[in-house]
């Protein structure tokens, strides 16, 4: 099964929804980056919110969303774009917190305290950016609270992942519910009441439910027509030009030292764990680019 999210917008009130399935994408960020089931649910919901987030956005714009807590899990960084791809890692993969209700406790790793950073790169010439604190640190609420308190938009998110015994995902999803203006109170409100009425989404999920039949369920009781759909990937955006850059940026000194010290180097990229390797010419061709200001030489 691929991972997919849909799009629709409710007939008579400028209501829209979204609902994605992840569980391929979130298992594979969880294989890549060794996490706990518990550091696996976090980055999952983060994955799946900032894909979300990422349906909203134009062709070739981008969210960044970074989640820093309180508790052991400290970070995760997600990024995602309107193309239906996302990369992410969380700071302390590792972790891994008792049970809360006979559940994994997102917000025991992350931290009920905290706060959520939005970056959209637009296009524009500076980057959108809004924080918040956390809500409840369990990220479906936050990301909601961050678009009713920075962008005025009343929103509604759920997002769930379900790590089986053996500790892989076997279910992971979210939906999205935004309220336009203008807002007719009556049918937002039929919206909100059910939503409060629908399992979670992992129990749905595992159903067999599609993300059609969320939002099926989400727009009970009222017209809508879907809007499309998309298929979802995880794919991260690094090649190595990218991490020369990161090299150049240490400065000479520091760029020397690595040479003198270490002869070669391996730099991985926290998002997708590639490892890009770096020999003793290619440090030093490196370091002869910030003698001559940057530029090429040419060879
Ligand atoms: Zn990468």
């Amino acid at each position: 099964m691929m991972d997919y999210l849909v799009r629709a917008i409710s007939d008579k009130i400028n209501v829209i929804g979204l609902a994605s399935v992840t569980t391929c994408l979130v298992d594979e960020a969880r294989r890549l980056h060794g996490t706990s089931p518990t550091a696996s649910a976090a980055l999952g919901r983060a994955l799946t919110g900032g894909l979300l987030m990422g349906a909203l956005l134009k062709r070739g714009q981008r969210v960044a969303l970074k989640f820093e807590g309180q508790g052991p899990l400290k970070k995760i960084i997600v990024e995602a774009d309107n193309d239906g791809t996302a990369r992410g890692f969380v700071a302390a993969p590792e972790v891994e917190v008792p049970f809360k209700d006979e559940k994994l406790n997102v917000s025991g790793a992350l931290g009920n305290k905290g706060l959520l950073t939005v970056i959209k790169d637009l296009g524009l010439k500076e980057p959108y950016q809004g924080v918040v604190k956390f809500l409840t640190g369990e990220i479906a609420e936050d990301i909601a609270y961050y678009f009713a308190e920075s962008e005025q938009i009343p929103s509604a998110m759920g997002l769930g992942v379900f790590v089986d015994s053996a500790g892989r995902v076997s279910a992971a999803g979210g939906f999205l519910i935004q309220s336009l203006p203008p807002t007719e109170e009556r049918t937002l409100n039929r919206i909100i009441e059910n939503i409060h009425q629908i399992p979670p989404v992992t129990e749905l999920l595992r159903q067999g439910k599609m993300p059609e039949d969320i939002l099926a369920m989400i727009f009970s009781g009222m017209t809508y027509h879907f809007l499309g759909k998309r298929d979802l990937y995880l794919r991260c955006t690094c090649h190595r030009e990218q991490i020369e850059k990161v090299l150049i940026s240490l400065g000479l000194a520091e760029l020397q030292s690595v040479i003198d010290e270490q002869g070669q180097t391996d730099v991985t990229c926290e998002f997708c764990r590639t490892r890009y390797h770096f020999n003793k010419e290619e440090l030093e061709e490196l370091r002869r680019e910030i003698t001559s200001g940057g530029e090429l030489s040419g060879g």
